[in-house]
């Protein structure tokens, strides 16, 4: 169709889809958001809706879909799920006043990165948009090269700018973006092959590959000059390289062009963040210790949220709480005072029942205050966000009082400037109704007495409806109709229904205006006055309210750093209390982390598997590593006997102490570690089409190359994805170089079911052998899951295939080729594993029960009557 036979509607349409050919255009038409061609059959089928067409009678009809505009943004969020991004187009001139073709806009991009609703946003993750740079490359010195990551949440106006350099630069940048796993990356185009293959692993990301004019430095800090104030710019430059900014700078142009005419204010700040803060946690750790995903499920962590550490820690009671847990895990610390000073704080309210108790429940009505703010910011808050924030900032008055009993200096710091809004309280009280709908629209908005036009304008509808009552009554007993009534419809407004029997009666200044099958419908010249004077108010009653709660938004974003400064006290308030919490209920102690390298650790537990063996059986173990005779520890033991649970626990054991958290222990001394790396398992990666074997020996490099003598490196069954005298091989080689102090030296838990492995005790002192121990018991093995010294010599394995219940035959038929196999070869010799006298009782374990403990702690004295009932009943709801 030639553009002259488009309808002008369609011609307009044409014109806007062109500038966004790479969304799904929602095209307002009326109450609908119509589709058009390609867009249509996409999201016809995306959203399972119907897809008709428009002008079915021509030779070539337009595929043609729509969604109500009210619930668009369920369709949204489906579309962005699909990978989408939705391009909202809406009439920018009211259909009423303008004749012929109204002027129509796209006010706002739908991408998954640049997102503010409520509705659209998981309430416990963070929503990142980031981009990454690449300096220019002198051909002399490839290694020269630096990179630059810049990073927003544009939900809470949360800005982080990193810089890698030298030869890891790369692989430093991975591991950040896993961390930080973003919904939208943006790269330029022009990056080399290796580094637009930083994204490939990353789950549920968009990458939008732009041209590489748009990482321009003119452009893009032009844009950091437009976003931040002068003081920041020039911190900038001195804490950032040119590469770092036109990162930050390109993320600020995607917003300007995804989010045009919106006011950005709530991004203020950014954060230049130094990689070697945090320990160090690369991509297969974070996976492979399950610190926030499940291994099984890596998408869907809600899937089974108790599998993973995040899950057993995370019992904030707020969503920014809840975000910050997250960071802290997978951002554990590496400087000593600061860890101090997070376990001093978590051993104060650890210790202080009655203000983390007071302090927990005064938190639970806060909402989050980080969202509600930016979306305040951009205004596109909601009368019931307003009220949110309300009861957000109520509830902070309510910690005054407990807090200001606390001691620990990163507690009294957050008290110090307790800010709990007052005056913003005030404002919302005054101006917002407290039962104000969830949409601008839907009006009664505005309280009562806050403004005098807004009241003059109601007293004028209650009066007119009044009005048209009494002329309802008077208009019955004039005419005699008893069943004469005034009624409202949208088509007709107001109007006089006469049913047909009573039409006799009518008066002859009734005028007719429609006739049903039972009934006439009529009009007078004093109700259509009556009817102008109500509806006119209500029109302008609507219009006033809008205009009205926007101001009140706009004097509400005036406080916006005020508010993101609580929101920030909150969330590490409730992560520092909910860390005690946990500290408390699940028997953790406080850890001694100290600058040396020994890691001392009684009775530790894993923290995820034993909250899952709820009967308290998981059976702890003791750990000792050092730089001398502890250096690498070699765990043998069948399968099944517990090592990889072993090596994880003490990994995450250090991770917890190093995050600011207590541990699963008796007692932890913690020399403290510059990273954790970890090869657990024979996982297949074969989505990424190499083999299991290429990817174990890719990741043991990946170990070798990053490890430094402060590390902690653990191995599980490396060498299984090859022939046995080719993996022992390998094995034993990768041993030997991290256990020698020339060459790396890393503290190293090494499990493997290679018996022959033990013998590197004999021949390095730094290297002990340890096993898991089993009962064997006629012809059964009985898993004791004691650590005890000394190397094991058999694997079980035909004894775990019978626990399996592989059929008895099968059994016994394995057993007499074992025992052939073991004779023909004179070079295996036959030794028993040493019956042992361990039982399931440890000493080490029977720990008071967490409600002793807290009712120990209770200071009956400082309670009411009525806290003590509270707490009882809080106690015994536990229990069940
Ligand atoms: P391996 O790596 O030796 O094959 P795993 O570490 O996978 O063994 O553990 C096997 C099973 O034993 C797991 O189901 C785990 O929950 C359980 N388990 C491991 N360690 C303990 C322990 N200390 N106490 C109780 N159960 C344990
Ligand atoms: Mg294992």
């Amino acid at each position: 169709m030639s553009e002259t036979d488009l309808s002008p509607l369609m011609r307009q349409y044409r014109d806007i889809k062109r500038a966004h050919a790479g969304a799904i255009l929602f095209f307002r038409v009326g109450d609908f958001y119509e589709m058009f061609y390609q867009d249509a059959e996409d999201a016809s089928r995306l959203l399972s809706i119907a897809l008709t067409s428009r002008d079915k009678s021509s030779a070539d009809p337009v595929p043609l879909c729509g969604v109500p505009y009210h619930a668009a943004s369920g369709y949204i969020a489906k579309l962005l799920k699909a990978g989408r991004t939705v391009a909202l187009c809406e009439q920018v001139e009211d259909p009423k006043v303008v004749k012929g073709l109204i002027r129509r806009e796209v006010v706002r991009l739908y991408t998954p990165g640049t997102l503010v609703d409520a509705e659209l946003l998981p309430a416990t993750e963070a929503c990142w948009l980031a981009a990454v740079t690449a300096s220019p490359v002198s051909p002399g010195a490839p290694q020269e090269q630096q990179l630059g990551l810049a990073a927003l949440d544009l939900s809470t106006g949360e800005f982080r700018i990193c810089e890698f350099d030298g030869r890891r630069a790369v692989s430093h940048l991975q591991d950040e973006l896993s961390r930080l796993e973003p919904k939208e990356l943006l790269l330029s185009a022009d990056l080399p092959p290796d580094l637009s293959a930083v994204a490939a692993g990353l789950p549920g990301c968009r990458v939008c590959l732009e041209e590489g004019s748009r990482f321009d430095e003119g452009a893009t800090h032009a844009a950091l000059h437009k976003q931040f104030s002068t003081h920041i710019i020039s911190r900038l430059v001195s804490e950032t390289s040119p590469t770092g900014r036109c990162a930050a700078g390109a993320v600020l142009r995607y917003l300007y062009d995804t989010q045009p005419n919106t006011d950005l204010r709530h991004i203020h700040e950014a954060a230049v963040q130094r990689f070697s803060d945090t320990m160090r946690l690369d991509s297969m750790t974070i996976r492979n210790l399950e610190l926030v995903r499940p291994l099984n499920d890596p998408l869907d962590a809600e899937a089974s949220p108790r599998t993973t550490v995040l899950g057993v820690l995370d019992r904030t009671v707020t969503v920014m709480g809840s975000r910050l847990m997250r960071d802290w895990i997978i951002r554990p610390l590496v400087d000593l005072p600061t860890i101090q000073s997070r376990l001093d704080a978590v051993e104060e309210l650890a210790q202080g029942l009655e203000p983390r108790f007071q302090i927990r429940a005064a938190l639970k009505p806060v909402q989050d205050i980080a969202r509600l703010t930016s979306r305040i910011a951009v205004v596109r808050a909601s009368p019931r966000d307003v009220l949110s924030l309300k009861r957000s900032l109520l509830a902070l008055t309510d910690l005054r009082v407990p807090l200001a009993r606390l001691h620990s200096p990163l507690l009294r710091n957050l008290v110090g400037e307790w800010d709990s809004g007052e005056d913003l309280t005030d404002l919302i009280v005054r101006a917002v109704h407290p039962d104000a709908p969830a949409l601008v629209r839907d009006g009664g908005i505005i309280q009562d007495g806050y403004h005098c036009e807004v009241d003059g304008l109601r007293t004028a509808m209650r009066d007119g409806k009044q009005w048209i009552a009494q002329l309802e009554a008077r208009e019955r007993a004039r005419t005699g109709i008893e069943s004469l009534k005034v009624r409202y419809n949208q088509v007709f407004g107001y109007y006089l229904e006469i049913t047909k029997a009573n039409l006799a009666k009518v008066p002859s200044d009734y005028i007719r205006k429609q006739t049903l099958a039972n009934a006439e419908r009529f009009m007078t010249p004093e109700l259509k006055e009556l009817e102008e004077r109500v509806t006119g108010a209500e029109a302008k009653l609507t219009a006033l309210e809008v205009q009205l709660f926007e101001q009140v938004l706009q004097a509400l974003a005036r406080h916006t750093e005020r508010l993101q400064t609580m929101a920030r006290r909150v969330a590490t308030l409730d992560v520092v209390a909910t860390l005690a919490e946990v500290a408390t209920l699940y028997r953790y102690v406080r850890p001694e982390v100290h600058d040396g390298t020994a890691i001392h650790i009684t009775g530790g537990r894993h923290a995820v598997i034993e909250r899952l063996a709820q009967d308290l059986s998981f059976v702890p173990n003791d750990t000792q590593l050092d730089q001398d005779t502890h250096r690498l520890l070699i765990l043998t033991g069948p399968n099944m006997a517990g090592k990889s649970t072993y090596l994880r626990q003490v990994a995450l054991i250090v991770l917890m102490a190093q995050m600011g958290s207590f541990v699963p222990a008796a007692q932890a001394a913690i020399g403290l570690v510059d990273r954790i790396f970890t090869r657990v398992g024979a996982s297949d990666n074969l989505s990424a089409g190499r083999s299991t074997f290429m990817v174990e020996m890719s990741e043991t490099a990946h170990i070798l190359h990053h490890a430094t003598p402060r590390s902690l490196i653990l191995l599980d069954e490396i060498g299984r994805g090859t022939s046995t005298y080719d993996g022992l091989s390998l094995a034993w080689a990768i041993a030997e170089f991290i256990q020698d102090t020339e060459r790396l030296g890393a503290r190293t838990l090494f499990a493997t079911h290679y018996h022959e492995m033990t013998q590197l005790a004999d021949r390095h002192p730094s290297v002990q052998n340890y096993r898991v121990s089993v009962q064997e018991r006629d012809g059964d093995v009985l898993f004791l899951r004691k650590i005890v010294a000394g190397g094991a010599d058999r694997s079980y394995g035909i004894h775990v295939g019978k626990l399996a219940g592989l059929p008895k035959e099968i059994v016994s038929r394995a057993q007499d080729v074992l025992r052939q196999l073991e004779q023909s070869s004179s070079s295996s010799p036959q030794f028993t594993e040493p019956v042992e006298q361990v039982s399931f009782l440890d000493p080490a374990l029977p720990a008071p029960h967490p409600i002793l403990e807290e009712v120990r702690q209770m200071d009956l004295f400082s309670m009411t009557p009525l806290d003590a009932l509270n707490r009882l009943a809080d106690l015994k709801r536990r229990l069940e």
